[in-house]
């Protein structure tokens, strides 16, 4: 019988999940259905319990529901209960619903695999102090940059994750204006000013030589962000696409037991950066 995912979000029409894990299975030979579902603003427990119901195996979780979907778990993994925040259910016997967040992974997969930049000895900046954040440290962490730190428009929400992440990282954290004097090897630019247009107030220097500028919104060609690394002549810059890939292969191996090759689906579904 063919197994059934999906992917539940609001909004949800633009979700790119279902044609990656439709790669993904067609290319492992994985008897799966993956769709996108879109709950309610208020119904999203109930529309988990109701897919689960129906023989759903696992799902995906997006805005702006992955706090909601860490908290309705039975089991979340150590990573998904300090990010405060799951993007995916595994439905097991028994009623065991198992949550993981596989955000921060794909975001260290992609930049270290894909973009061939290793994190250890690096000064590793994030900017925005936001869910995207929360999930992408300890993940970082863990491959031993020499420096962390988390710039926030609202300093205190950056040093409210110094005291969260203790035990995990020694973090630097503060508003734009604690960087100047500072560079740094690998600045990603976790808020949503990529969608909004904004620019970040960054200061000159930030960028060290041969940096790379990583975007985590994709499929916006060069966002502010990036066009102020651009400008101040950094050459490595990458937008959220290849995280985005990463992250459903971390799903997929969590729930078919193989790791799929992401090749495919990043060539599919890369914008170029013009
Ligand atoms: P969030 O929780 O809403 O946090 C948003 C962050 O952006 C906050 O730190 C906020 O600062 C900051 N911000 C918003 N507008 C700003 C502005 N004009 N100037 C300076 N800072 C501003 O969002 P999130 O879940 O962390 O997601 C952040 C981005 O990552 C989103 O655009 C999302 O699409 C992207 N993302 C991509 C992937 C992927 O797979 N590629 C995965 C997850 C997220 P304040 O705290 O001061 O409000």
């Amino acid at each position: 019988m063919t197994d059934r995912y999906a992917v539940i979000g609001h909004p949800i029409g633009h979700s790119k999940s279902p044609l990656i894990h439709a790669m993904f299975a067609r290319a492992s030979g994985q008897d799966m259905a993956y769709t996108a579902i879109e709950a309610p603003l208020d119904g999203f427990a109930d529309t988990v319990h109701a897919f689960r119901a129906s023989g759903g195996r696992g799902v995906n979780v997006t805005l702006p529901f992955k706090l909601q979907a860490c908290e309705m778990a039975t089991e979340p993994t150590a990573r998904a209960r300090l990010a405060g925040a799951a993007n995916c259910l595994k439905f097991e016997e028994g009623g065991r619903t198992l949550a993981d967040n596989f955000d921060g992974v794909g975001l260290v997969n992609d930049i270290q695999r894909n973009l061939a930049c290793p994190i250890a000895g690096k000064r590793v900046l994030l900017l925005g102090a936001g869910g995207a954040t929360r999930g992408a440290l300890q993940p970082i962490a863990a491959e031993r940059p020499a420096l962390l730190a988390v710039a926030n428009r609202t300093p205190e929400k950056a040093h409210q994750l110094r005291h969260d992440f203790a035990a995990h990282a020694p973090l630097q954290t503060g508003g734009y204006e604690t960087l100047l004097g500072q560079s740094f090897d690998v600045v990603i630019n976790a808020t949503s000013t990529g969608l909004s247009q904004d620019r970040l107030p960054l200061p000159e220097g930030l960028f060290a030589p041969g940096a790379l500028a990583y975007e985590m919104v994709y499929g916006k060609g060069l966002t502010p962000f990036l066009k102020q690394a651009q400008a101040a002549g950094v050459a490595r810059v990458a937008d959220g696409v290849g995280m985005l890939v990463e992250q459903a292969a971390e799903a997929f191996l969590w729930w078919r037991g193989m790791r799929p090759d992401t090749g495919p689906a990043l060539t599919t579904l890369t914008v170029p950066l013009v």
